[in-house]
């Protein structure tokens, strides 16, 4: 399509406009680009004082929490998070698991320690609700969750209060930090952590966010690069860090803050999937979603087929969506094609593209009455 594209992939996403050109300027700055600054030079320190001041801004983060930009991805937090949280391989942690990515971590975390899981799986192994995270083994190191489970489209609005008593909450916010309020406190917050190529930056760069007293417990197997501890005394400079990346997220925090932050990104992630999720549910079936719970419907990740999934009707709408730039509806994941389309609507997608694919999804049923 020779229309600019907008991109509704469930990551890497693009970034708002404002942002993308911010990007472009850092290279004819005054400065070295931070492409190839030193990670331990001063001007890259200025940038990476930036992106934590940012970042503590935006999420609102209290003082007693350590922010980290590491590397690794969601993956490597799969594995940093038993490796770094349970002092041995006998330590237990509960796993509440509804969805692919909570399901993989448990797997991961079983190489380090023993997660007690708890699932939701419906018999046939998708998901379509929650488990209760009252019901945690109370020897647990932490409870684990993942915030929004972007494959399978099932979000926290708010995270759980389980009181201050209960083990400490370890978030996966890849898909949805930064699109609402943390309650660090009530939510007993120990470890919150997001890969960036969703509503923060660009892969590469894994943004985990600690509590001052969750660090210093790793297994000796840790790998520096893993390590909480060892990336905390080294000041983010345990080894070369994404320089680039980390100046991206410095420009996406900034850009949040100047927004409106968590109020901000919330209402319009609510305005955004509103305005797909009233398509669906106003098209007779024509579109479906699996989902009919709708205090869990994904405000990031909104799955849906077209014409009960008939392939040929699919594919389409696919190159119809194509061709008015409308991109990214379907994908690979490491689960296969999957049996959904997904429309994906992080920050950098705006109300007003949304619209556009809104006013495409109407006009396509329109065609096949
Ligand atoms: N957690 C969630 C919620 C995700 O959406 C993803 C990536 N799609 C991951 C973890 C894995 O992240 P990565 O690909 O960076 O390892």
């Amino acid at each position: 399509a020779d229309v600019k594209a907008i991109n509704f992939s469930p990551g890497p996403c693009n970034l708002p406009e404002q942002v993308e050109n911010e990007i472009k300027a850092t290279f004819d700055a005054p400065r070295a680009s931070s492409m190839y600054l030193s990670h331990r030079s001063p001007e890259f320190v200025k940038i990476l004082e930036e992106a934590r001041k940012y970042t503590k801004e935006a999420l609102q983060v209290p003082d007693n929490y350590e922010i980290l930009f590491m590397h690794g991805g969601g993956h490597g937090q799969f594995a940093a998070v038993p490796m770094n949280l349970m002092s041995s391989p006998e330590d237990k942690a509960t796993y509440l698991v509804n969805g692919t990515w909570s399901k993989r971590a448990a797997a991961e975390a079983s190489k380090y320690g023993k997660p007690v899981v708890i699932s939701s799986a419906n018999e046939d192994g998708t998901f379509t609700s929650n488990p209760d995270p009252a019901n945690y083994d109370p020897e647990s190191k932490y409870i684990y969750m993942c915030s929004n489970e972007t494959v399978n489209g099932i979000e926290a609005f708010r995270l759980p209060k389980l009181g201050p008593n209960s083990p400490p909450l370890v978030v996966d916010g890849s898909s949805d930090l930064t699109t609402k309020p943390i309650e660090w406190v009530e939510s007993n917050i120990g470890v919150i952590y997001a890969c960036a190529s969703k509503n923060i930056g660009h892969p590469g760069l894994t943004l985990v966010i600690i509590r001052n007293d969750m660090y210093g417990k790793q297994q000796n197997i840790c790998p520096g690069v893993l390590c909480y501890e060892d990336n905390i005394k080294a000041d983010n400079a345990w080894n070369t860090s994404c320089t680039f990346n980390i100046e991206v997220t410095a420009l996406m925090m900034k850009w949040i803050c100047q927004e409106g932050a968590m109020p901000e990104m919330e209402r319009r992630s609510i305005a955004k999937s509103s305005m797909i999720y009233d398509v669906i549910d106003n098209s007779n079936g024509f579109y479906s979603t699996p989902l009919s719970d709708v205090s869990i419907r994904s405000r990031m990740n909104v799955p849906f087929d077209v014409a009960g999934g008939d392939t040929e009707t699919t594919n389409e709408f696919l190159i119809k969506a194509w061709e008015k730039g409308i991109i990214g509806l379907r994908t690979k994941t490491p689960f296969g094609v999957g049996k959904y389309l997904r429309a994906s609507l992080y920050n950098g997608i705006s109300i007003e593209q949304t619209e556009k694919l809104k006013e495409y999804m109407i006009e396509f049923m329109e065609s096949k009455k």
